[in-house]
């Protein structure tokens, strides 16, 4: 018997699974496939405000999320990073056509025909600045990119640009982290674990899953359902709970390119398209950049997205109207999709359909409640979580307050400007890394380094290499601590390894984590 089940092990998911634990509450959490094997490793990895959102008066959104980047970038300072956005101006700028800031600007500018006058931009970003207070995060300011090192990728035709902040978080990390520390906390995390079924017995939840490696089924009771499925919400919701109801999801598929490197600077680009939609390119593991993304209807959960050769050539179009050497085909070394799972609000198109989040909880026989979660943001996923523990705590008696704020996520108990002391110390205390395996390490575990490499003197007693810095005593840690069952786990969500590694490498990879050499003990981790 458990008090909440939540289905999905997302970033939702995880997140609420985290908070309600360290209310004191029993959880258990089962995840179909790896953790964040969905939507949560599929983003654009920003903590954001979302400044396009405003365009849309999504205040309410908008100053949530501004808010949460510092809050969590102080709870996780190894997987989340400040980072400045330029946004190079020029006169015929514009934002989507349908926005309210559009429609009013038709009637009061007509002239202007769609397009945004410097000032508006400018006014923009005053807000993007000041609606969710800073103290870490430096504000706005002019560039003038004929003499900045940021204009020397860009075409000569812009001269002038705004730059601001935000934040990059690698997202699938930030789910695994969230799930550990719900795990540490007391919460049952199952991965590779699908809920078949869930039927309101006698008050409670009957809840039957089947593990997805052994075929093993498993009834548990639960009082209260989270259903945190993501694309797979409405389908939970009907098909798996039988559960009528009126709210929709809106699946709006979002495709990314991974290039080689096309600048040499560690700023991201917010580029303007003459269709009003906007695309980053963001300098990406060290050597690549990231260009997305998309937004297209997607009909069904279970079609794996991709990112099409369509997608894929309008990325390229779109970058190439601002880098001065356009970019191809050629250049993209990776591609990934995901499917974003909107609240249906009924906007006409996919790129306005509503970011913002909605829990709705059904409790139509006043017990067994089961709580929906729809939408929301990487960004929000604390907010969410908390406020889904509002709507989950008035079930139980003796729960504790809100706590998250402010709590380090596993491995992040240390200060925000603190990565490169860490980095340090870990060279110094293991002489044998070089920066790019020292930096790696620290920016994926951060304190938690040093207890990975525990008491090697060289990287030959890390045990096996895999290629790219990984070593059999890091794998381990992911197989023992991260939930990680195959090489996919490890070299496309517990790190982005893959973009380094020959398909050879990742197959001897597998074959080491499906061989037992792990569960032998062949390398024991201090817990
Ligand atoms: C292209 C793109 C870019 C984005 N960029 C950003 C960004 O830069 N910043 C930001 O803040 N947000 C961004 N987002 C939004 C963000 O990624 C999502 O809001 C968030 O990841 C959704 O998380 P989730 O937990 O709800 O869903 P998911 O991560 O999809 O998790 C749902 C999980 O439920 C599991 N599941 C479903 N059914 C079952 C079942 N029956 N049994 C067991 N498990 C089940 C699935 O396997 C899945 O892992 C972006 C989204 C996309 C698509």
């Amino acid at each position: 018997m458990t008090d909440v089940f939540i289905i999905g092990g997302g970033i939702n998911g995880c997140g609420i699974a985290r908070d309600a634990a360290g209310r004191g509450l029993s959880v258990t959490l089962a995840e179909m496939n790896d953790l964040a094997s969905a939507t949560s490793s599929a983003s654009t990895k920003l903590f954001h405000g979302g400044l396009r959102y405003l365009e849309y008066f999504e205040v309410r959104l908008v100053r949530e999320a501004l808010k949460e980047r510092e809050t969590l970038l102080r709870a996780m300072p190894h997987i989340s990073w400040p980072k400045r956005f330029v946004l190079p101006y020029h006169k015929d700028m514009r934002f989507e056509g349908e926005t309210p800031i559009s429609r009013m600007l038709s009637v009061i500018m007509p002239w202007m025909k769609g397009r945004r006058p410097a000032w508006l931009i400018r006014f923009g970003l005053f807000l993007y600045d000041n609606l969710g207070g800073r103290k870490i995060l430096p504000g706005t300011n002019t560039v003038d990119l004929k003499t900045d090192v940021v204009g020397q990728a860009l075409q000569k035709r812009f001269s002038k640009a705004y730059e601001y902040s935000d934040c990059w978080i690698e997202d699938s990390r930030l789910v695994v982290l969230n799930a550990r520390d719900a795990q540490a906390r007391g919460a049952n995390i199952m991965t590779r674990t699908k809920v078949t079924s869930a039927k309101r017995v006698d008050g409670l939840w009957q809840v039957d899953t089947v593990d997805q490696n052994t075929g093993a089924t498993q009834t548990i009771f639960a009082r209260l359902l989270v259903n945190a499925g993501g694309p797979w919400v409405k389908k939970v919701l009907q098909d798996t709970a039988h559960v009528q109801s009126n709210e929709g999801v809106r699946l709006v598929r979002g495709s990314h390119i991974v290039t080689r490197k096309l600048f040499d600077h560690d700023k991201c680009y917010f580029f303007q398209g003459e269709d009003g939609r906007i695309i980053f390119a963001i300098p990406y593991e060290n050597d690549f950049t990231l260009i997305g993304t998309t937004d297209a209807d997607h009909t069904d959960p279970n079609e794996k997205p991709t990112c099409t050769d369509a997608e894929a050539d309008y990325l390229c179009k779109f970058a190439s109207q601002y880098f001065e050497k356009p970019v191809t085909r050629d250049d993209i070394v990776w591609t990934y999709a995901g499917v974003r799972p909107l609240y249906d609000d009924g906007a006409t198109s996919a790129t306005a359909a509503t970011r913002d989040y909605v829990l709705k909880i059904d409790d139509a026989d006043g017990v067994a409640p089961i709580l929906n979660v729809f939408g929301g943001k990487i960004t929000t996923y604390r907010k969410l979580a908390e406020h889904a523990l509002e709507k989950i705590t008035p079930y139980f008696e003796n729960t504790s307050d809100g706590w998250t704020a402010g709590v380090a996520l596993p491995g992040g108990d240390f200060p925000v400007d603190g990565v490169d002391t860490l980095i340090a110390n870990l060279k110094r205390d293991y002489d044998f890394l070089d920066d790019f395996w020292a930096r790696r390490l620290i920016k994926a575990y951060g304190t938690d380094a040093a207890q990975i490499l525990g008491d090697a003197k060289s990287g030959d007693d890390l045990g096996d290499a895999f290629g790219a810095t990984l070593t059999a005593r890091e794998i381990s840690w992911l197989m023992d601590k991260e939930y990680a069952q195959t090489a996919e786990d490890v070299v496309w969500r517990r790190s982005r390894l893959g973009l380094r590694m020959s398909a050879d490498e990742i197959s001897n990879l597998n074959t080491w984590m499906q061989s037992g050499a792990n569960a032998n003990g062949d390398i024991t981790i201090a817990s």
